[in-house]
């Protein structure tokens, strides 16, 4: 895995002579820095510039695609014209797409139900918050205290299994969250899938150069499927994880860097 700056010389002259781009991005630890309340993560200042730039530029289509909620997300980020997946893809809003995974839908009950459940048995963990997504649900703990984290996950389990071996609901885990959503396979790979050919469509089928970023287990889909389409995949994090990414960015701070490198490499006035 090479830093992606070191890697410039080739990828700006892809960007440069690439008809149309798709940049495709993570939102928590990718663009936005990882913080202890997920209520307060925000779009830095410099990062919100470059992506309403990069949004108005004509060559390029941009998608937050995220674990959140697609209402969270989309009024977090707040730029027109952006596309938004929420809740890894089941929902997605924007410009050229507009799109709910149906048996998902269907399974909304089941994870309000869970939701009231895992409020009641995690009530007494300080720190645990519940939070409910409409179509998925998850526990934060990043501020549970180290030594009661395993006794909260083994809580979790004790109170989804039933419904997952039914095959009603899965489990996921990211950084500090234990994740549960309904038992369909659609994940954030499908969404990318149905963002590019939507965009290339949208696009009147010319060829484009697809970006993705993300930080996160649940990104590792995405970077396989831009591989696979010859774009450019980018892991947001220390070098060392195993990962399908083809280069990385070492925090939400290189990405914005990065972002001005996309401007200047497509010919727009810096931001
Ligand atoms: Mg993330």
């Amino acid at each position: 895995m090479e830093h992606l700056f070191s890697a410039w010389q080739g990828i700006g002259e892809r960007i440069k002579t690439a008809r149309q781009i798709l940049l495709l991005t993570d939102f928590d630890g990718t663009l936005s820095p990882i913080v202890g309340r997920p209520g307060e993560a925000a779009l830095p200042e410099d990062t919100r510039r470059a992506v309403e730039a990069l949004v108005s530029h004509e060559r390029v289509g941009v998608a937050v695609v995220s674990g959140r909620a697609l209402s969270d997300i989309r009024n977090r980020v707040g730029i027109r014209g952006v596309t938004y997946a929420g809740n890894h893809g089941i929902e997605i809003e924007g410009p050229w797409l507009k799109f709910v995974y149906p048996p998902a839908e269907s399974l909304r009950p089941v994870i309000r139900r869970l939701h009231s459940s895992l409020s009641e048995v995690l009530a007494g963990f300080e720190g645990a918050l519940v939070e409910d997504k409409g179509i998925t649900l998850t526990v934060h703990y990043r501020l549970v205290r180290e030594d009661r984290v395993d006794e909260l996950k083994r809580i979790c389990e004790e109170t989804v299994s039933r419904l997952r071996s039914e095959g009603k609901i899965r489990t996921t885990e990211g950084k500090k969250v234990y994740e549960i959503r309904p038992g369909v396979l659609w994940d954030k790979e499908d969404a990318i899938v149905l963002l590019m050919s939507g965009w290339i469509s949208s696009t009147g089928g010319n060829a484009s150069l697809a970006i993705f970023l993300g930080d996160d287990l649940t990104d590792e889909g995405g970077f396989k499927v831009v591989n696979t389409h010859e774009g450019v995949s980018i892991y947001v994090g220390e070098p060392g994880r195993t990962t399908a990414a083809h280069y990385f960015l070492r925090s939400p701070t290189e990405v914005a860097e990065f972002l001005q490198r996309l401007i200047q490499a497509l010919g727009a006035p810096p931001t």
